[in-house]
């Protein structure tokens, strides 16, 4: 007996480490501590009513008790879970009971990185990105650019917004520039007339538009939905039909 019990609690012990680094590891802000990053960070929280504001707290808390957010070499800090929650539920707030089906893990790396996930050397031009094969239901992003997006408010940049956005496009399917979850089908062959259009214009130089959204159709998505968010006034002044769709994919008057 003398013997037995030190050796079940061995046991209970490392079985109790085992399963908390097998499960999932939730850490959860409090909530007050979330509130008041919202209310001091996110302007699009600011501008919410207060039943709004409520319901997007909710949110915040739902998606943190979901999903894992880990940090690789860094130290993971309430002001990033709350940014990257923040970030998942910005898009898709107007669409009542939106679930994402395709996450289970946000990586965070200190600053931007390249192909093959170094933090060093030439090429760390990534700043996140939604992964696929061995990294499906995983999305990496750089701590420093996703402070950045939301401590920043003067310019069109907002990397947690982009990388939900492509993870909305590929909810239907396909990462192709195309929400299809967000766009009425009879919508979508005008959509893809003005992402040519605008592409057009940024590749001729007659766009403000970040070029980074000229590189293919997926991004374009995600980078004009980062201008969208972050100066929408700016984007409605320059470019008003973009933005009318935009603000129907993103205000949920789906027809
Ligand atoms: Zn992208």
């Amino acid at each position: 007996m003398q013997v037995i019990f030190p050796i079940l609690l061995i046991i209970f012990f490392v079985g109790i480490i085992f399963l908390l680094r097998k499960k999932k590891i939730i850490f959860q802000p409090d909530v007050s501590v979330e509130k008041k990053l919202l209310q001091h960070y996110v302007p699009f929280y600011q501008k919410l009513n207060e039943a709004d504001k409520a319901e997007f707290l909710a949110q915040v808390q739902l998606f943190l008790s979901k999903v894992r957010i880990t940090g690789i070499d860094t130290l993971v800090e309430d002001i990033d879970r709350v940014f990257v929650a923040a970030g998942s539920v910005i898009p898709v707030f107007a669409h009542k009971n939106w679930e994402y089906s395709n996450i289970e893990e946000v990586l965070i790396y200190p600053g931007s990185f390249n192909n093959n996930f170094q933090l060093t050397g030439e090429e760390r031009n990534i700043l996140g990105m939604v992964g696929d094969g061995a990294l499906q239901n995983q999305m990496i992003l750089s701590q420093q650019d996703l402070r950045n997006g939301f401590l920043h408010d003067y310019n069109a940049l907002n990397t947690v917004i982009h990388e939900f956005v492509h993870l909305i496009d590929k909810m239907d399917g396909a990462i192709d520039g195309i929400p299809e979850l967000l766009l009425p089908q009879k919508l979508i062959k005008f959509w893809m007339q003005i992402m040519e259009e605008e592409t057009e214009a940024i590749k001729q130089g007659h766009s403000e538009i970040n070029p980074y959204g000229a590189t293919k159709k997926a991004e374009f998505l995600a980078v004009v939905s980062e201008y969208y968010f972050k100066l929408p006034e700016l984007l409605q002044l320059n470019h008003p039909e973009l933005f009318s769709y935009l603000d129907l994919m993103f205000k949920g008057k789906k027809e």
